[in-house]
């Protein structure tokens, strides 16, 4: 018989990392963490800029630490850093390139299957998917043909070009403030004013606005965008017309409802998963990170979703050995 999991956990961010170690602190011996990707972060690794300050109380939001990992903000390195000692620390079993695609419950177990053909059995399942995996896209349609240049984070960005980054919270602020120094950047927004972003990320912005490094276009919306020989051409509802060597949607992420069609997660009427104040959707599951809040979440608040679990389960609904059990 395969082995069973005490606690299992999918996507290594900070709210898995979280999770799995405030477990294995707690004297939980049988704890595995699956990533989809190469490492643990991948939403860090893929939409932090290389030295971007990570602020703890992001979008202004004041979090206080309630777990065992001591986030502090600092850099995306420093960030990462920090999670690659924790894994280690904790010796988390964590099984990268392993994507789970689908999760069922049966006599009390889930059955968790990968697209490495393998099957997990587990006695309680945390979901800490995140939101970016699938980045918000606009109603009107962007050409296959532009996939190249028509961006949803900074990577690809090299400098020397004329980049339009469309949005109006704070991705889309920090995305056009790295990116002004090598680049001819103009942020749209459709909106007349930026209300959405944290007040460090706006004055940083404005200050570039001021100097003419950043042009702003608010209050009006795209209409089109089209392959102009390789280059992108965005009609606005105002008439005008520009041409971009490249256009980055900074519009947040949405809830995965692909892979929530393949689970026991229960929804809302919106098809948000459900949760309560210890982040239970259902008897053994969890809702961690981001995926657990309709407005965006932040590392601090990941990092506490996996402290308030693991006592939630150990307290009020614990299934694993007795002896760890508090109730
Ligand atoms: C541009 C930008 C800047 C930001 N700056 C800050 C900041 O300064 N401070 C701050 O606190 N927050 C910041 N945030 C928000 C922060 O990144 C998120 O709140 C945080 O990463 C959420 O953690 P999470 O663990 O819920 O999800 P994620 O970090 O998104 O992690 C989810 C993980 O799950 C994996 N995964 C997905 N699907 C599967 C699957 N089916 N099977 C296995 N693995 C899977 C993914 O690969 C990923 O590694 C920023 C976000 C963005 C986009």
């Amino acid at each position: 018989m395969s082995k069973i999991y005490d606690i299992a956990i999918i996507g290594a961010g900070p709210a898995g990392i979280a999770t799995a170690c405030e477990a294995v602190i707690l004297g939980v011996e049988e704890v595995v963490l699956f990533e989809k990707s190469a490492n643990h972060s991948d939403t860090i690794r893929k939409y932090f800029k290389d030295n971007k300050p990570v602020d703890k109380d992001w979008k202004g939001i004041e979090v206080t630490l309630q777990g065992n990992i001591d986030f502090d903000g600092g850099t995306k390195e420093s960030t990462l850093n920090l999670f690659d000692d924790a894994l280690e620390k904790y010796l988390i079993d964590a099984k990268f390139h392993t994507e789970v695609s689908s999760i069922s419950k049966t006599n009390e177990l889930f059955e968790i299957v990968t697209n490495t053909n393998e099957t997990f059995s587990a006695k309680n399942m945390i979901v800490a998917i995140g939101k970016m995996g699938k980045p918000n896209k606009p109603d009107y349609k962007l050409p296959k043909s532009l996939s190249k240049v028509i961006n949803f984070n900074i990577l690809e960005c090299k400098g020397n070009e004329k980049v339009l980054v469309v949005g109006g919270g704070d991705s889309a602020v920090e995305f056009a403030y790295y990116i002004y120094n090598d680049n001819s950047v103009t942020l749209n927004y459709r909106k007349e004013t930026l209300t959405r972003p944290n007040p460090k990320n706006i004055n940083n912005m404005m200050q570039k606005v001021d100097e003419g490094k950043i042009t702003l276009k608010l209050g009006v919306d795209i209409t089109s965008v089209e392959d102009a020989e390789g280059k992108v051409k965005v009609t606005y509802d105002d008439g005008s017309v520009h041409t971009y060597d490249r256009v980055i949607y900074g519009l947040g992420g949405s809830t995965p409802k692909e892979f929530l069609k393949n689970t026991n997660i229960v929804l809302d009427e919106k098809g948000n998963p459900l949760v309560d104040h210890t982040n239970l959707n259902a008897p053994g599951v969890y809702i961690a990170g981001d995926m657990a809040g309709h407005l965006g979440g932040s590392i601090a608040s990941a990092l506490n979703h996996g402290h308030i679990i693991i006592n939630d389960i150990l307290l009020n609904h614990c299934n694993l050995d007795d002896d760890l059990c508090r109730s």
